[in-house]
């Protein structure tokens, strides 16, 4: 099993895309609703996570070393570096065409919740002028669509209000994204996210607001973040901020996105780099490891008592009749 190893103390090193400018592209949305395929993780069985996602941007300004979602940016002729992290393009008009389709549904079952944010953060910076996760919480509020939403930002608070509606009518959890509660390894991992701090007393605003929520501690890091103690005191820090449920899972690095973290970790930890080459050959680690880290995690969350997601969801017809 990974020992967990102290960072040093000092400033990161210089991020070449952190050099670039941020280029805002505005396209116009054609389709939002995006029906998820089955996803199979090695040596098992294809599971479906969710049934509907919702991407409102593409590219995530956050620019995590290990986002497994680099690898969308480069259908569009894009490389998954630093063009997943400064070009971004946000979807103009994505509450219209998402009244369209949800009208088309009128009547139906939502066999599963639609996830908000599954290729991109729904609350990188450029929300905060563009606004298009809100028009599209408002548009699923008025349907009565059940809800997930997955983010790293705090700016995920501005929206309680409409969250706590939805969940009074419907499904509805927010999960928080901590890898670690170490700011200084987070700030050089997840460059434009938030402080684990920060995020935390979000989960906390969240529920006292009457929003579920819960932490997502994913991924957890070989050699980086799975030290016993660091997973928990993480577990420990969302239990007293009110999570709701503690989720986990381990660093998936497709071959798209592991030169990305390799290039990171030659900047960052250079001694991991071998260790890290020889674990990931595969998109998994390995599967002792795995399954150890799945066992440590179970018992730390039957210690807190908190379970790793939130209620399940009981599939509903909903008739939408206020449009
Ligand atoms: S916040 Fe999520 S989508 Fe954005 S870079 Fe990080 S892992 Fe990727």
């Amino acid at each position: 099993m990974a020992t967990n190893t102290q960072l040093p103390a000092r400033e990161p090193v210089p991020d070449p895309a952190a050099a670039r400018p941020l280029a805002v592209h505005v396209i116009q949305a054609k389709a939002v609703l995006n029906r998820m395929r089955p996803f199979r993780q090695q040596n098992s069985a294809a599971v479906q996570i969710a049934e509907w996602s919702i991407n409102p941007y593409r590219g995530c300004q956050h620019g995590c070393a290990y986002c497994y979602a680099r690898r969308t940016h480069t259908d569009f002729d894009m490389n998954g570096a630093a063009d997943f992290e400064r070009e971004i393009f946000v979807k103009a008009g994505a509450a219209e065409i998402l009244r369209q389709e949800l009208r088309a549904r009128r009547r139906g079952t939502w066999h599963a919740p639609v996830v908000i944010g599954t290729a991109v953060d729904p609350y990188q910076p450029v929300e905060g002028s563009w606004r298009v996760t809100r028009g599209i919480l408002e548009e699923l509020r008025i349907a009565r669509a059940p809800v997930q939403i997955i983010t790293k930002n705090t700016m995920v608070m501005r929206d309680a209000d409409l969250l706590a509606e939805i969940a009074r009518h419907n499904h509805c959890a927010v999960f928080i994204s901590i890898t670690t509660l170490d700011a200084d390894l987070a700030r050089r991992l997840e460059p434009a996210t938030p402080p684990p701090l920060k995020r935390l007393a979000a989960v906390r605003t969240l529920v006292a607001h009457g929003v579920p929520a819960g932490v997502m501690l994913a991924p957890i890091l070989p050699w980086l973040t799975d030290g016993r103690g660091e997973l928990e005191a993480l577990a420990l820090a969302a239990h007293r901020h009110q999570a709701q449920w503690l989720s986990s899972g381990t660093l998936r690095l497709h071959p798209d996105v592991r030169p990305v973290f390799l290039a990171w970790l030659a900047r960052e930890r250079p001694d991991l780099v071998d260790r890290y080459t020889d674990w990931y050959r595969w998109t998994e680690a390995p599967a002792y490891y795995r399954e150890r880290l799945h066992s440590r995690m179970a018992t730390i969350r039957t210690a807190l008592g908190l379970p790793d997601g939130p209620p399940a969801y009981e599939p509903q017809t909903v008739q939408m009749t206020l449009f």
